[in-house]
């Protein structure tokens, strides 16, 4: 661990974990990763490549078919995994600098994204003990039908740098209820947090080779899992092009897929709504993690009567939240992710004001020593064909469009590729009801915006995903149903005329 003199910050080192150790990478590559709020080095970790990759599905692939975990009961899987939760709780200050670090996110929001993810682990542990199949007595008096489940396989998961903990913890406690083995590749810019549960793993008693992870780049780590013949199943969370990149990739072996994949997610604000509250709830949904969130709601559609009224109460609320520092208490936006991403974000804005839109407020990279910071945006004037009311922009820029009638906002909400959430601001429960059937989104907001329960379904319609994470229905995913039946008694039916004494 070196300590950088100016701000104190550490720099750790880490390793990645194959089979129950911790090693290195075969070819001995590491790399590291600066703070993009404070430009200095913040980790440093060994870079996978194929080869590590085979190593690490070959570890899993072998503690699936012949290793203890599968086979445990669900009870004991599921002591392990609350075991898991309660270190991950113990270490949790570890975990929090590693994402606050890697990811330049605010620390007040890393501390309830940390203790979010341990619910996570409860959930899936406490689902781990429930799952069986069933039996069917109705099939007649000579006929048992019994429908098990079983752990799919070896599960490759992908995650993306925006939420590293909580993403990892939507997806491998859930598999690891189901009885699954898995290799883990978290997002090279963010890494930290997920490599250090490897230990947090072992320690618990996570069996060797169940879990085993590794960072390197998508390019390759990731595309070799998607195309891996000994994967059987391949959980992702990232942008929909590399998403559908996956879907081909694994067509090799035809894997099951399930992806959670980008949004450009509305919140329609009805005039007889609490404005106050719709207000803050579309400042927060656009302005929360500077709007690097699948959950973004990067679109405002306002009804044209309350348009003026409703925007500059928007702009007043934005001018008023903290960006900076994400160590500092009181920030409550931090920095952008990479220089990439500020510059697709910048592009976006100036590509709206080719467009016609109209650039309210922000619109440019904020003055600052180091680190890199987006002035939160509002754009108005926007119209439905723009790019900017379409495109997934993945920075803290809000795009108001305006609509007449309720038919009209539900037609805009649900008039781009994407279908991964939307809102609703109304005191009229007809419209509450209208919106929560007509919108196409995974999930509905109905006077609230990005509320998450363990217990509730998350994931995306049409070009945001496939399959759904969190809830009862989440292990299932991890899960394949085979059917057994079984005859009872003397066979009596013959398909091919029985032979008659003395013939045999
Ligand atoms: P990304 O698609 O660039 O990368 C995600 C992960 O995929 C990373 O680990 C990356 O290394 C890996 N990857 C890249 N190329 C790959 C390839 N060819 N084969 C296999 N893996 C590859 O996404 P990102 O920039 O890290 O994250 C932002 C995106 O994630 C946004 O689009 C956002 O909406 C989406 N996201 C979705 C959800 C959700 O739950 N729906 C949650 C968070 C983020």
């Amino acid at each position: 661990m070196t300590t950088h003199q100016a701000t104190g910050i550490h720099a750790r080192s880490y390793q990645q974990w194959i089979d129950g150790s911790a090693c290195e990478a075969a070819s001995g590559a590491r790399f590291t990763r600066s703070s993009p709020a404070h430009d200095v080095v913040v980790g440093d970790y060994p870079l996978a490549d194929v080869v590590d990759t085979d190593r690490a599905v070959a570890a899993a692939r072998k503690a699936f078919d012949a290793g203890p975990w599968p086979r445990m009961s669900g009870a004991e899987r599921s002591r392990i995994l609350f075991r898991v939760a309660d270190l991950i709780e113990k270490h949790k200050d570890e975990l929090v600098l590693a994402d606050v670090l890697e990811g330049g996110k605010p620390i007040t929001q890393v501390r309830a994204e940390i203790a979010g993810a341990v619910d996570l682990w409860r959930y899936a542990a406490g689902e781990a003990r429930s799952q069986h199949g069933e039996s069917n007595t109705s099939l007649g008096q000579h006929m048992l039908g019994l429908t098990t489940r079983e752990p799919v396989g070896v599960v490759a998961l992908i995650t993306p740098w925006n939420f590293p903990f909580v993403i990892v913890s939507q997806k491998l406690p859930f598999a690891l209820a189901a009885g699954c083995t898995t290799v883990v590749k978290p997002s090279e810019l963010t890494p930290g947090s997920t490599l250090r549960l490897g230990s947090i793993l072992d320690e618990a008693g996570v069996p060797a080779g169940v879990v085993n992870i590794i960072v390197g780049y998508g390019a390759s780590v990731g595309q070799r899992l998607a195309e891996h013949p000994n994967v059987d199943m391949i959980s992702f969370t990232g942008s929909t092009g590399v998403g559908k990149g996956i879907v081909r990739a694994s067509a090799g072996n035809l894997k099951r897929v399930a992806l959670e994949l980008g949004g450009k997610n509305p919140q329609i604000v009805c005039a007889d709504a609490d404005l106050d509250a719709a207000a803050d709830a579309v400042v927060f949904g656009v302005l929360f993690n500077a709007g690097q969130c699948c959950n973004s709601s990067s679109r405002l559609l306002v009804e044209t009567s309350i348009s003026e009224d409703f925007l500059a109460r928007v702009d007043e609320l934005t001018k008023r939240v903290t960006v900076g520092d994400p160590l500092d208490e009181t920030t409550k936006v931090g920095a952008i992710v990479n220089q990439n991403q500020l510059d697709r974000i910048l592009g976006f804005v100036g590509g709206a004001r080719d467009d016609g839109a109209r650039i309210r407020l922000g619109g440019t990279r904020m003055k600052s020593d180091k680190g890199l910071f987006m002035a939160p945006t509002v754009v108005s004037d926007v119209t439905r064909q723009m790019t900017i009311a379409n495109d997934e922009v993945f920075g803290p820029v809000l795009a108001a469009l305006t609509f007449d009638d309720l038919d009209e906002a539900i037609s805009i909400a649900n008039g781009t590729h994407y279908g991964l959430s939307a809102g609703i601001w109304t005191s009229k429960y007809e419209s509450a009801l209208k919106a929560g059937r007509e919108l196409s989104a995974g999930t509905v907001w109905v006077n609230c915006w990005m509320d998450g329960f363990p217990e509730m379904p998350f994931g995306g319609m049409r070009e945001s995903g496939i399959g759904r994470e969190q809830g009862r229905h989440a292990i299932e995913d991890f899960m394949e149903t085979k059917s057994v039946l079984f005859h009872q008694g003397p066979r009596t039916s013959r398909w091919v005329p029985a032979l008659e004494a003395g013939q045999q």
